[in-house]
């Protein structure tokens, strides 16, 4: 297939904007939104509203849900609670809710949801504060890649389409806690998600600029054991070592894990004790557990479960908390239909898209729960996510935008509304 005269229209728009894509890429990743900076994510937040609303859209907030706790252990996130959320502690002081953005943008043909977050990992006080030009068409800057640069593209993208005479039906939700989980927001995805007929995200490329189409999913998990306190040289053999109780449910625990096999159970970091000349009442342990698919899943959170022992005043006892925030999101037929849509239409640019899986995790994974088929590494081309050093494709801004055009205007064409 070749392109239509609209498609070449949009995807003419795209490549003269290259330097305005690199100029709001740089403004966009110059406002901090890592580790819960509430004024930067607010101010992020306005500017995409502002944006969206200049594309037609209608714009409304859905509020974030507290972050659970105990997920987090009491040193993370500089002492914070950490995330973002109402009832949840920001880095930042005064009003802590950021709230998860929507916008709605009504034509005929079936409802697409286009996904995306703000905030990023990096710290907002360290030094990689900037997009800097590193020369060899690359620059680096803190969510460059991951994902304001998909953020950048998505909204040209949108923009191009509209230009060329052929908006779709379109719903944008940006989330401002993705990077920590997305706690707070994960009921607003599931809220937003029915009614759509098919969804894409705008994570940076994958390697080779693959797109990722089947993800483990993931959870959390706290162990906690109780023991009894006692001095160490005086009366060790009345005391009952919690942080001995803790070590045996770990090594229990990882006994879970079969990365072959789709299971994947990550232990730590661990608290136990306060002093070396006491026997330690209390250690804690956190974990991470990883899936392939719902078995995998209920393997998993029995294997955790089984963790828990004793009465409530029991010694030793031990308690399990654990919660699913990311369920697996596997290839099924409708994604490798949306799939194929995308390779044709990279293929149709003159680039190749091989297909990906993932043990990482994203909104995508929440989404396609929700009942819709999702593809979720449409974004820029980059790499070193998470790092000091994160990069950006700068020349491929255009043809990954070209890229999501394309895929948005065939999806209006192709892929079947809603039930
Ligand atoms: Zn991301």
């Amino acid at each position: 297939m070749s392109l239509t005269p609209k498609e070449r229209d949009a995807c003419a728009r795209i490549e003269s904007w290259r330097q305005r894509m690199v100029d709001e890429l740089a403004a966009w990743v110059a406002i901090p939104t890592g580790r819960g900076h509430v004024p930067g994510l607010h101010r992020q937040r306005a500017l995409l509203a502002a944006r969206l609303r200049a594309l037609g859209a209608v714009t409304h907030d859905e509020p974030c849900e507290a972050r659970p706790a105990w997920i987090d252990p009491p040193w993370a996130h500089g002492g914070a609670a950490g995330g973002v959320g109402h009832g949840s502690a920001g880095v930042g002081e005064g009003d802590t809710s950021i709230d998860v953005l929507v916008a709605k943008h009504d034509a005929p043909g079936p409802r697409l949801l286009l996904s995306g977050h703000f905030d990023t990992v990096h710290d907002p006080h360290g030094a990689f504060r900037a997009l800097v030009d590193v020369g060899g068409g690359r620059a680096q800057g803190p969510g460059a890649a991951d994902m304001k640069g998909g953020l950048v593209i998505a909204l040209a993208a949108l923009e191009a389409i509209r230009d060329a005479g052929v908006p779709p039906a379109w719903t944008f939700v940006l989330t401002p806690d993705e990077e920590t989980g997305s706690f707070g927001s994960a009921a607003a995805l599931a809220r937003v998600a029915p009614g759509h007929a098919a969804g894409f995200v705008f994570e940076p490329a994958g390697d080779g600029d693959s797109l990722v189409v089947e993800r483990m999913g993931a959870g959390q998990f706290m162990v906690e054991a109780t023991g009894r306190a006692a001095h160490a040289g005086r009366d060790y053999a009345k005391g009952v070592s919690a942080v001995r109780v803790l070590c045996e449910r770990v090594l229990q625990a990882e006994r879970a894990s079969d990365a072959a096999a789709g299971r994947i159970v990550n232990v730590g970091p661990l608290q136990g004790g306060a002093v070396t000349n006491a026997v330690p009442d209390r250690a804690r342990a956190w974990g991470n557990m990883r899936f392939a698919d719902d078995a995998r899943q209920a393997e998993l959170e029995r294997a955790i479960d089984a963790l828990a022992s004793g009465d409530d005043d029991e010694v030793p006892r031990v308690r399990v908390r654990r919660v699913v925030g990311r369920p697996a999101k596997p290839m099924t037929p409708a994604v490798e239909r949306l799939a194929a849509l995308a390779r044709e239409a990279s293929e149709d640019l003159g680039r190749p898209l091989p297909f990906a899986r993932s043990g990482g995790v994203c909104d995508g994974n929440n989404l396609q729960a929700a009942g819709l088929p999702v593809i979720d590494t449409l974004g820029v081309r980059g790499g070193n996510l998470h790092r000091t050093d994160e990069w950006v494709d700068l020349e491929g801004l255009v043809d990954r935008a070209q890229l999501v055009a394309l895929v948005l205007m065939r999806a209006r064409e192709r892929v079947a509304p809603s039930p």
